[in-house]
């Protein structure tokens, strides 16, 4: 979708902003800086029946020793998780973990990360960064998941290639993916600009997905697109085992409990870290249209 010159002009004066008025605007998608904080804000989803996956903010490092920093902090995750008794997993950026400078030593490292998850008997998911690592990101989770069962890979419904993507991981084994319709702004010979186009693609998608016995974390706030899979998932006779929808701290609550309430399983993103001023202002530059919800949520709660 192309960026809102508003939107594209707030993002701009956002380093001008104090960071106590960034955080002001982020808060409400990021559980705090500290571990403690990701625990207390997966509990609370517990009580109220989601699950929770929890993201160490952090991305694009260029050094091995920001890699065994990262890493650190996503096993002590992993112990907390336990130690905590949450129900809960872990979201993980490959980028986070060295794939920009080094494609064998990230994979490496997410060898040792699914070791502790296998330990402790918890679920990976590797998150989808922009077009320019879809190839490699997609070849390690294939090479994660031959002797890994936990881990999961996310397909973005804004790229052309989404479609025979998801054709190959399934003929290749049993298959978990997140389907979201993806935060980079791409360019068009590459992926739908169109909002509707990138709808149709998610529902296409998404049954294929379905009818071909992946099991697919639906990850949306869209309410046509939920409504839609709640149709897709009515139609073809899909187990509750299959499927789950997924969203953002923070985004879209009322919709949330809506669905809980409708006996559906429920996952929650929950970013937490120092990092999180970083990740608010690069997201924001990555996609300026996010300033609009952020904008209407200074004032609406959905
Ligand atoms: C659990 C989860 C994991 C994700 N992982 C990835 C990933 O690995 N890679 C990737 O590229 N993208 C990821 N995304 C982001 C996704 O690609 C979309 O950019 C994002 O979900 C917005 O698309 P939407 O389907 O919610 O539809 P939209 O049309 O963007 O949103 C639908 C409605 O939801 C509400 N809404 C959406 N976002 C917000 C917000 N930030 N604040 C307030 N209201 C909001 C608004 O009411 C909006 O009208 C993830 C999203 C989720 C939910």
């Amino acid at each position: 979708m192309p960026a809102n010159p508003l939107h594209k002009l707030m993002i701009g004066a956002m380093p001008l902003m104090p960071r106590a008025l960034t955080w002001r605007f982020s808060r409400r998608y990021i559980a705090g800086t500290h571990l403690d904080d990701a625990y207390r804000a997966v509990r609370e989803l517990n009580e109220v029946g989601c699950t929770g996956t929890i993201d160490v903010l952090g991305e694009d490092i260029t050094n091995q020793d920001q890699v065994n920093t990262a890493l650190q902090l996503y096993r002590e995750t992993l112990d907390g998780i336990q130690d905590n008794a949450l129900q809960c997993g872990i979201s993980v950026k490959l980028s986070e973990l060295g794939l920009r400078f080094d494609v064998d030593g990230c994979e490496s490292a997410m060898r040792a990360l699914m070791s502790s998850a296998r330990q402790h008997e918890n679920f990976v998911r590797i998150d989808m960064e922009d077009s320019s690592v879809t190839s490699v990101t997609l070849d390690i989770y294939r090479e994660l998941r031959r002797d890994f069962d936990q881990v999961g890979a996310v397909i973005q419904s804004c790229l052309h290639r989404s479609a025979q993507d998801v054709a190959d991981l399934m003929a290749e084994g049993p298959t978990d993916i997140r389907l979201c319709k993806g935060i980079y702004i791409e360019p068009e010979d590459i992926a739908f600009t169109d909002a509707d186009d990138i709808r149709d693609s998610f529902s296409e998608l998404l049954d294929q997905l379905l009818e071909g016995g992946a099991r697919v974390g639906i990850a949306t706030h869209d309410p046509v697109l939920v409504e839609r899979a709640e149709a897709s998932i009515k139609r073809l006779g899909i187990e509750k085992d299959q499927y789950e929808f997924q969203m953002l701290l923070g985004v879209t609550e009322r919709l949330r409990k809506r669905l809980v309430a409708d006996g559906h399983s429920l996952r929650v993103y929950v970013p937490f870290g120092e990092l999180w001023y970083q990740y608010s202002m690069r997201r924001l530059r990555e996609n300026p249209n996010i300033a609009g919800h952020i904008i209407k949520n200074l004032f609406v709660r959905n």
